[in-house]
């Protein structure tokens, strides 16, 4: 590879965001992952994690359970509450099935056992931004579209609908399984904070059957919603 490679390598590079508190590891793999030609931002809490993801854009983010401010998971779901869409890969040191579970609740995308392997990390790096590059970040419902990133439906005639953080949280999350049926409690621990009540999930079916159609989410009657066309 010549020079000349350089800048338009780094144009084009997947940008990643590190969230680790560990600063032994956090530079390991800051380090590594810069001169796998990621652009690495890394920060050391879950308040200056939730501070940039919601400032920059990123492809793809790791994050780790363990945090002082909010925590990994917390972190996570706060994100998926607003909108962002970006991969999460939660780091852990536990590695039991309740706390997988847990981590995927959260809105997590893959999950990661310390201590790993870095070719390991790369390999779920690579994986998950393959997968994510066929969902991107505008979902086609029909002969709707939405911009999950602007935050804007466009209907088939061309009108666009403003949408809100939440209202795109709960549509990506069931348009990112379109065949499987997602129960109130799932979509209640992954959208939004589990404070919320329980009635949360049918406000805001409701608010997206309003705003885009009856059809944008089939009720499954005794079992929960998935999504349909707008
Ligand atoms: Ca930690």
């Amino acid at each position: 590879m010549d020079q000349s490679d350089g800048p338009e390598r780094l144009a084009d590079a997947r940008r990643l965001l590190i969230v680790e508190d560990d600063r032994e590891l956090r530079t390991m793999m800051e380090r590594l992952l810069t001169g796998e030609g990621y652009h690495v931002d890394a920060v050391a809490d879950g308040q200056a994690g939730l501070h940039r993801a919601l400032v920059d854009r990123y492809d793809v983010m790791v994050i780790d359970r363990g945090l002082p401010a909010i925590d990994g998971l917390d972190l996570t779901r706060r994100l998926r509450g607003r909108g962002v869409a970006t991969p999460v890969i939660i780091l852990t040191a536990y590695g039991s099935v309740v706390d997988r579970v847990e981590g995927l609740d959260a809105g997590a995308e893959d999950y990661l056992v310390k201590p790993f392997d870095i070719d390991e990390l790369l390999a779920r790096l690579r994986a998950l931004l393959r997968r994510h590059a066929t969902l991107g970040e505008t979902i086609r419902l029909g002969d709707g579209t939405v911009d999950l990133v602007r935050r804007v439906a466009h209907t088939a005639d061309g009108t666009a609908i403003e949408l809100s953080g939440r209202e795109c949280a709960l549509l990506r999350t069931l348009a990112s399984r379109p065949g499987r049926v997602f129960n109130r409690d799932e979509l209640r621990t992954t959208v939004f904070d589990t404070a919320d009540s329980d009635t949360v999930v049918d406000t805001y079916v409701h608010y997206l059957r309003r705003k885009l159609g009856k059809t944008i989410v089939l009720t499954m009657r005794g079992h929960g919603y998935r999504i349909g066309v707008m």
